[in-house]
């Protein structure tokens, strides 16, 4: 049985108290002499932060920087993507290299939406599902099978995203069943019966802004509540919730949460941020993501989750100390929620996955991202 003693942390910013873990769980007190101490000198400790929105398999961590060749829309995107994905190398390589940095910055849980299609087949399932492999113990990773190229318009993808659920996937992805799929209700039955049959969740890009994104949120309710797949759905970005207006955002929040249905955010640079006081207040689970980090759709990202607290602070015009540190709970706790995770938090029984910062607050830890980090995975010091 191995055995850690933290001294002196301070869990949220809150009183200094010293953690004990025994056999990779916090315990109220140790049963015995501890084998390894680690002094926290006044630190902060979080739990591990959870990145609820990644696109693992597309980064080119690790890998020169390539300048970017899109256009400006998402089928510009899209078309760059698959007429450049195999310059970039091996999923498993860039995927664990990325997934590195998460780890060494504190980010031990990740959702990654991994592209499914006729021409890649389920390799980069495969390949991030590898990857993570080779770091069980120290980071969790959830696939999601991703439509990026679009379900009714790529056909086999249905079949195939089946297929990456058998593989390892654990949730069915979908794409902006209007927008991009031109054909609404098709898209979410096909998405939702796959879903339906494999008995996984779903968590669905709906980047639809406005009214046409508001009826497809009402739709992915109706199909939620029908399949009884309540606390099993996610909606990512979902642009529509802050582009219409207060009443029917009201009324969608009301839908949301009859069906608890959960969302994720990676902070847009060109659509107002999600009404999170409204969407806590209504208890709708928010998850942050780092979406995708230098890849062929944008060189952004650092895969430091509280580089993207911080963005979502300045960009809510955050300047309370309660609404900034609400973003540090929405990159730890909120995506555990997103998630589902387990045993995740600081308490006696949870895991001991956990980051120690050097800050005097969570206002600070945002806003400064201190670098000395110590991190804790399954109580082990890595
Ligand atoms: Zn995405």
């Amino acid at each position: 049985m191995t055995s850690l003693w933290i001294s002196d942390v301070r869990p949220w910013g809150g009183p200094a108290v010293d953690l004990h873990v025994a056999d990779g769980v916090f315990v109220a007190t140790p049963s015995g002499p501890e084998a390894q101490v680690v002094r926290g000198g006044g630190r902060i400790a979080l739990p591990a932060m959870v990145d609820a929105h990644a696109h693992l398999d597309k980064t080119s961590w690790g890998k020169p920087y390539r300048p970017h060749s899109a256009g400006g829309t998402l089928a510009d995107l899209i078309d760059n993507e698959r007429s450049h994905r195999s310059d970039l190398g091996p999923v498993r390589e860039r995927a664990g290299a990325l997934l590195d940095r998460h780890i060494e910055r504190g980010v031990l849980h990740i959702r990654s939406h991994v592209d499914v299609d006729p021409a890649i087949g389920l390799d980069s399932v495969t390949g991030v599902l590898a990857a993570a492999a080779e770091r069980a113990g120290r980071v969790t990773v959830e696939v999601v099978a991703f439509p990026q190229s679009g379900v009714l318009t790529r056909p086999g993808t249905a079949e195939l995203m089946a297929d990456a659920v058998d593989a390892g996937a654990q949730l069915i992805g979908g794409l902006d069943p209007a927008g991009f799929d031109g054909d609404p209700i098709r898209h979410l039955d096909t998405v939702f019966g796959i879903a339906a049959d494999k008995q996984v969740g779903l968590d669905i890009h709906l980047h639809d802004r406005g009214t046409l994104g508001a009826w497809q949120i009402e739709r992915i309710v109706e199909r939620t509540k029908a399949l009884g797949l309540a606390g099993k759905v996610t909606i990512a970005h979902c642009y529509a919730l802050s582009t219409v207006d207060d009443v029917r955002q009201g009324s969608l929040i009301e839908l949301l949460a009859s069906a608890d249905i959960a969302l994720t955010t990676t902070v847009p640079g060109t659509t107002p941020q999600l009404p999170l006081a409204r969407l806590a207040a209504a208890g709708v689970r928010v998850g942050l993501g780092h979406d995708g980090v230098r890849d062929l759709w944008s060189p952004y990202g650092t895969g430091d989750l509280l580089d993207k607290a911080l963005m979502l602070a300045v960009t809510s015009g955050y300047r309370q100390d309660a609404d900034i540190a609400r973003t540090v709970r929405i990159a730890t706790e909120g995506g555990a929620g997103v998630l589902r995770l387990p045993d995740y938090g600081l308490e006696p029984g949870c895991r001991a996955n956990l980051v120690l910062l050097p800050a005097e607050s969570l206002v600070e830890a945002v806003t400064q991202r201190p670098l000395d980090r110590t991190v804790i995975a399954g109580g082990v010091v890595l």
